[in-house]
């Protein structure tokens, strides 16, 4: 059985509170882990949500400033001294090479395991990822800022009434897959298109066109929302969104389920930000995050 699910590790900005741990964020994808931002004390929050280090196949880090990329060295750290057995490829801004060489050798270990640097310079394709490619979008932050997106190709699904009354069966389902037709009977007779689902990352930035390249048509977007919208000028300023900008994006582009993270320790309220993306309109799923929760990629429609 598959399994896609954010486990959401932390949700702090800038300085963590007595409820919320600096940023941290797991995709579990079919098997395959990938570590988003992983901020000051991730290594500590994976034990509590029960994510293992052999869990970590690819880290993604958005930008760097510390919330997003201070858990790097306990992290890698950690990944060597479980000696995970398969390669781990992190992904992160090329111009901020010498801060992840810095957290790679903040200090002394023993260096087990295969660490792929996969630095990020432009827009574009990373990787295949379990059969989905995961690419890149630059935002707008006062550092060099990328967001990541996986997107999974549209297949096929086979219906078994429609084969059943057009007498397709045995061998011949697996033949009309392959050949598009078979004795006058087209696949779209017997099939329709799965849609393949889509997931995006975007944390610190204004709003961009990255933002609403990496959101369209997503299952699952996770997205900060530092601010509310009362404090829309310091947003600006910063190079943020407020809960309000967020959940337009979203809205606009038809996200299923909607997550709102890495909020500024000034207020105390999460619901707050709960009904200002309802107020702008967003009517989907929506999970205002919090530290150690799960977030299942919504069931294919
Ligand atoms: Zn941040």
């Amino acid at each position: 059985m598959s399994v896609r699910e954010l486990v959401v590790l932390g949700t702090a900005s800038q300085v963590p509170t007595r409820h919320r741990n600096h940023n941290g964020y797991l995709l579990r994808w079919d098997g395959q882990g990938i570590l988003f931002d992983p901020g000051e004390g991730t290594q500590r929050q994976m034990l509590r949500a029960g994510v293992a280090a052999h869990d970590l196949n690819r880290i993604c880090v958005t930008h760097f400033h510390g919330d997003h990329s201070l858990g790097l060295a306990g992290v890698i750290q950690r990944i060597n001294l479980d000696r995970v057995p398969h390669e781990v490829t992190a992904h992160y801004p090329k111009s901020g090479q010498h801060f992840f060489d810095r957290l790679r050798y903040a200090t002394a270990y023993r260096e087990t395991v295969r660490l792929t640097e996969a630095p990020v310079a432009a827009d574009g394709v990373l990787a295949q990822a379990g059969g989905c490619t995961l690419e890149a979008r630059r935002l707008s932050h006062p550092v060099e800022s990328y967001g990541y997106r996986l997107t999974e190709p549209d297949g096929r699904r086979m219906l078994p009434d429609r084969l059943a009354a057009h007498g397709v069966k045995g061998p011949d389902v697996g033949r009309i897959q392959r050949e598009g037709s078979l004795n006058g009977v087209s696949l779209d007779d017997v099939s329709e298109v799965r849609r393949g689902q889509r997931f995006a990352f975007v944390m610190d930035t204004r709003l961009c066109d990255g933002v609403h390249a990496l959101a369209d048509g997503c299952d699952l977007l996770v997205i900060e929302s530092t601010f509310l919208d009362e404090d829309q000028q310091l947003a600006v300023e910063h190079g943020h969104l407020t809960a309000g900008q967020a959940a337009a994006v979203a809205r606009d582009a038809g996200v299923r389920h909607l997550v709102l993270t890495h909020f500024s320790q000034r207020y105390s309220d999460p619901e707050e930000f709960e009904r200002q993306a309802r107020a702008a309109g967003y009517e989907g799923e929506l999970t205002v995050a919090h530290d150690l929760l799960r977030v299942p990629v919504p069931k294919r429609r």
